[in-house]
């Protein structure tokens, strides 16, 4: 007989870190397109499928919601105060050499155990983008950046490039919103099936 304790799964908490923002313009694409911009897109309309498509099943937190500026360890430091269950940072890439194209994701490089976690947030969130999006897939690298470094010992941390801002293809892919929109899916799709939670 059940005993009526029926219980519920806690909502999976995401943040996603809004790269760069107000003095911080990032890299500049070749069309002029500024990464802060493409980053806030995105990350807003992450917040929008959660709502349409996924019926707010997640619990998603924005590191910044306008054109501001914060610190990198503010960043942090609003996951760890969130609980979260796993932290994206969005960037744009850009290259010296205009050819360079493609996604990559960074994991810390340390280890700790949410480091093979990073790697599978990571390359789920590169298949979505890569097999859905037709973008090329530069595979998961490791790098000591300092929002990987502050979460490894908390939560599984990525950091995402999605595309080269210094490639005319890729600059030009982000000024539609359709493109945003679709960038947008795969990350939360990839994060989903990550979480286990599927569609
Ligand atoms: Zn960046």
């Amino acid at each position: 007989m059940l005993q009526g304790c029926l219980v519920f799964a806690k909502q999976k908490v995401i943040v996603i870190d809004t790269g760069h923002g107000g003095k911080d313009s990032g890299a500049i694409g070749v069309n002029y397109l500024q990464e802060k911009k493409v980053v806030l897109d995105i990350a807003m309309e992450i917040l929008t499928l959660n709502k349409t498509i996924f019926e707010n099943r997640f619990d998603i937190y924005l590191t910044r919601y306008t054109d501001t500026l914060i610190s990198l360890s503010d960043r942090t430091k609003l996951a760890k105060a969130l609980n979260a269950d796993v932290f994206i940072s969005l960037h744009c890439n850009h290259a010296n050499n205009s050819s360079a194209k493609g996604v990559e994701v960074y994991v810390p490089n340390s280890s700790s155990r949410f480091t093979d976690g990073a790697i599978e947030l990571g390359l789920a969130v590169l298949n979505e983008s890569t097999i859905n999006l037709g973008l090329k897939n530069r595979g998961v690298k490791i790098a000591n950046f300092q929002v990987l470094r502050d979460s490894n010992l908390h939560y599984p941390s990525v950091l995402f490039e999605m595309g080269f801002i210094s490639n005319t293809d890729e600059a030009n892919y982000f000024l539609k919103f359709k493109s945003s929109k679709a960038m947008a899916l795969a990350i939360l799709m990839g994060t989903s099936n990550y979480l286990n939670t599927g569609l």
